[in-house]
């Protein structure tokens, strides 16, 4: 029976409910830029800019945190790739690769994904407003809890 993670005869687990899914599977339509056997690149339906773009994963993986490592190499050439391809075809002078994970970040597809986002001198898009930590002791104590979580 195919439910929320079931694995098809695609050899990457889907999800029948995920909109990303269901353009993976050609069930809905895209406007496709580039795909390989583990990745599919289309454009944002709702562009920030024309050219916006959006690098999925062809495995149904909800955030950052459930990719599989083994994906990592294949994503990346992919993502070199095609932003690229999108910074020269639009003539962008730079771009930002941004990745939206769990609600609080802005997350709205639940099937994770990296945004190509074009970007020229002076297009008004907001840019990070930088914070500040109360001293240099409270950086380096989060630094290193950070870093205690990861072992290394
Ligand atoms: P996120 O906030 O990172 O989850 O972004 C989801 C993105 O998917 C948004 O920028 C939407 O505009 C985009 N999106 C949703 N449905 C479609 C679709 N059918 N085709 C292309 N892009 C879509
Ligand atoms: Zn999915």
């Amino acid at each position: 029976m195919a439910g929320p993670q079931a694995k098809h005869n695609t050899g990457y687990p889907t999800d029948p409910a995920c909109i990303f899914c269901k353009i993976i599977a050609g069930e809905l339509p895209c406007a496709r830029v580039y795909e390989d056997g583990s990745i599919l690149a289309f454009l944002d339906i709702s562009p920030i800019a024309k050219g916006h773009t959006l690098v999925v994963p062809k495995g149904h993986f909800p955030t950052l945190l459930d990719l599989p490592e083994s994906g990592g190499e294949a994503l990346f050439k992919a993502l070199r790739l095609v932003a690229g391809a999108v910074k020269a075809e639009t003539g962008a002078g730079g771009f930002n690769c941004v990745q939206n994970n769990f609600t609080p970040a802005g997350q709205v597809v639940f099937h994770s994904h990296i945004h190509i986002i074009p970007r020229f001198d002076n297009d008004g898009l907001p840019g990070w407003p930088g914070g500040r930590y109360a001293d240099t002791d409270e950086m380096q104590q989060l630094a290193r809890s950070i870093s205690a979580r990861t072992g290394k």
